[in-house]
């Protein structure tokens, strides 16, 4: 399926400070060129591809690759192709000034940041090539938002191609993007290692989003109801529940209590290929939510056996004060 593109007119960002240490590049084959000179240094690559306004989520991914690559290259492209909402394309924020000093003080070197018609040349005509990742796309995020995951799979294979072989990092906060993009590059045979790093989150759980920006005072407030209703959907699995649309229901009634939030889906699904789970004991587990508050729509989700977050829910049911874990995932124990 081709795609919907959205419009809309680039930022006017061709004067921007760059700061020291820091490569600006906004060519693909600069990008090809500079990396490869890397690679016959013996220099290993690091790749963050991002949508810019970078907050402490996209700083981790960062700061990880710079701690385990010689070079990290930041990429800074709000891809048209996996918007069909040309509204949330136009509102997207675009802070790329700001960008740059994040991406250096956090350990990058160069940052990617290609104008719409540099990766399609066509623009608005999608290009006549669309990468399409078949099954692991079709449920959740991609049911709700069509298209979106060919826009996705398209922009990552353009960078895989320009990066060459590297290691790129992306984050759980997307995790069903996360399976695409390994499935993706698996199956196109691209030399990179696609490595995954654990949700950043605001103290109150909220997890960190560039949308986040644009969420008002009680929006704000109603938003954390996504991170209670994962918490309640754990703790329910941590209590003995063995039905996995009762662990689901138990995400969704905490979201549907927030009058301001509106649910999409709540779903319990196994970890690797993201199917519904069939049962709690097949395997490792991954639980699931999006909802829109306001104007914004969010997403989230926890390792609902994760030990710390399990923990963290049994030491709230005992009365303590609530405490949550700075950062979900198998990886880790980060902080935010
Ligand atoms: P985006 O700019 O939203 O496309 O995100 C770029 C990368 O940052 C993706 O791999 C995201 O999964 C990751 N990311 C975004 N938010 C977070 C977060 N709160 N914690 C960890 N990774 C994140």
């Amino acid at each position: 399926m081709t795609p919907p593109v959205a419009v809309v007119h680039p930022a006017g960002s061709d004067e921007v400070e760059v700061p020291d240490g820091l490569d600006l590049l906004r060519r693909g084959g600069d990008l090809v060129a500079r990396l490869e000179a890397e690679r016959s240094s013996g220099r290993v690559v690091g790749l963050v591809p991002t949508m810019g306004a970078l907050h402490a989520g996209h700083r981790a991914l960062i700061s990880r690759a710079a701690s385990e690559c010689d070079v990290t290259v930041v990429t800074v492209f709000v891809n048209p192709l996996q918007f069909g909402d040309a509204g949330d394309l136009a509102t997207y924020p675009r802070t790329l000034a700001t960008d740059l000093a994040v991406a250096r003080a956090a350990g990058a070197s160069v940052v990617f940041a290609p104008e719409v018609v540099e990766m399609y040349p066509s623009y608005p005509e999608p290009p006549a090539t669309s990468v399409s990742v078949a099954g692991i796309s079709d449920r959740w995020e991609g049911a709700w938002r069509p298209g979106h995951f060919d826009g996705v799979a398209t922009v990552v294979a353009k960078l895989f191609a320009l990066a060459g072989r590297c290691r790129a990092y992306f984050g759980e906060k997307d995790y069903q993007q996360l399976a695409v993009v390994r499935r993706l590059a698996s199956d196109l045979s691209f030399p990179v290692e696609v490595v995954s790093c654990p949700i950043v989150r605001e103290p109150d759980g909220l997890a960190l989003s560039s949308r986040n920006v644009r969420l008002g005072p009680d929006e704000r407030q109603a938003a954390t109801a996504l991170w209670r209703g994962l918490e309640a959907g754990a703790r329910a699995l941590a209590k003995g529940e063995r039905r996995p649309e009762s662990v689901a229901a138990a995400v969704s009634d905490e979201v549907e209590r927030e009058p301001l939030a509106q649910l999409e889906y709540a779903a319990l699904v196994r970890a690797d290929d993201l199917e519904p789970a069939a049962t709690v004991d097949g395997g490792p587990l991954r639980l699931l939510v999006a909802a829109r508050v306001g104007s914004v729509r969010l997403i989230d989700n926890v390792d609902p056996q994760d030990e710390d977050l399990v923990r963290c829910c049994r030491r709230h049911d005992d009365g303590a004060s609530h405490e949550r874990p700075v950062a979900t995932g198998p990886q880790g124990k980060g902080g935010v």
